[in-house]
């Protein structure tokens, strides 16, 4: 994404989040929104930061950012550069991850430190207890976990790639058990999308992420019937994606309009598809990049409550603090990044 110039934020934001975020960019706070991002563009300059910014970051984040992506592709991002700091703006786990990847090269600041409903839904006990259940058994763990979970995994994956991760373990484990955590409905998404052979050999965490499971079917029928004409960009981890899975197969009108996506995935097919209009079903930060981004066509969020609390305690006045302070230093200790770093590179090995 371009930078967008200072004189244009006000008509921005206004444009493209006025109505995800209502009454937050008046003349005055997008003005100290400006001067605070002056501020962040030198400090990063002078401390040779790159900052990041995941998809459901405020519009200010994300144009403060030298990168916006999911999970995987900020992953990708910055085990690819070599600055010396990162800032990270995303939820804590995240952080972890970039953490985990950079190893001693760089330091890496979070703004705040959110965590993450999905996260928290897991017990690591349980799977520890799994694990010496079946001894032999493959655990595949979503990017949106905390590094101990990492650590307890030999696959790492995440929305975009989580089919293809199954696939690969499933082939190159033929027969052996696989626990897929924490979300259930990612997983069972993914099942239906991998070709693993024998599907009861997948064991499905009971985890989910309270603002995908929000999303449910009730707000997927009024978003069809407020825009009929527009295609659905469904996260699979929406509460309400296995069910939408099986209306798409079995061809229920207007579900054939479904689309199953990473938020990456999102971008991509509204560029290429011949539809101008889209319900966008994951979190409101995605609208507005995809506004952005593809200024022609028009995105409707799917529900006003599809907002992470977690994600918006990141803020740009956080980001500043966060720059001028050093702080707050994402830390890992070295066994448990040990483990973590070798899931993660094989999720990255995995194209
Ligand atoms: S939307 Fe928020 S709660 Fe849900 S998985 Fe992402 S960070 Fe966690």
């Amino acid at each position: 994404m371009e930078r967008l110039p200072y004189s244009q934020w006000y008509d921005t934001f206004n444009r493209f989040a006025g109505d995800l975020y209502p009454g937050r960019y008046t003349r005055e706070y997008t003005a100290s929104l400006v001067c605070a991002a002056r501020q962040i563009s030198e400090l990063a300059e002078s401390k040779q930061s790159l900052i990041v910014a995941h998809n459901y970051q405020f519009p200010e984040l994300q144009e403060v950012a030298a990168e916006v992506g999911d999970s995987l592709g900020l992953s990708r991002y910055v085990a690819e550069q070599t600055s010396p700091r990162v800032d990270f703006c995303g939820v804590w786990f995240m952080g972890e991850t970039a953490k985990t990847i950079v190893g001693e090269r760089s330091k890496v600041y979070m703004p705040d430190k959110p965590g993450c409903s999905l996260v928290e839904s897991i017990d690591h006990a349980r799977v520890r207890a799994w694990k010496q259940k079946f001894a032999d058994g493959i655990v595949i763990s979503y990017v949106n976990t905390d590094a101990a979970t990492k650590a307890l995994s030999d696959y790492i994956c995440t929305s975009r790639n989580a089919a293809q991760v199954l696939d690969h373990a499933a082939g190159q484990n033929p027969g052996r058990r696989i626990l897929f955590l924490p979300d259930k409905f990612l997983g069972s998404v993914s099942i239906a999308q991998s070709n693993v052979v024998d599907p009861s050999l997948v064991d499905l965490y009971d985890g989910c992420c309270h603002v995908h499971a929000k999303i449910g079917e009730s707000a997927l029928e009024e978003a069809f019937e407020r825009h009929p004409e527009a295609e659905l960009l469904i996260h699979p981890e929406c509460g309400c994606a296995s069910h939408c899975m099986s209306k798409v197969m079995q061809g229920n009108s207007p579900y054939q309009k479904a689309f199953f996506l990473s938020t990456e995935g999102m971008i991509r097919h509204a560029e290429q598809s011949q539809a101008d209009e889209f319900i966008v079903g994951t979190e409101m930060g995605m609208v507005y990049r995809l506004r952005r981004q593809i200024p022609g066509k028009t995105f409707h969020p799917v529900s006003a409550d599809a907002v992470c609390e977690y994600m918006k305690m990141n803020t740009l006045e956080k980001l500043l603090d966060s720059l001028e302070r050093d702080q707050i230093e994402v830390t890992i200790e070295a066994e448990t990044a040990r483990k973590a770093q070798l899931a993660i590179d094989r999720m990255l090995s995995i194209q």
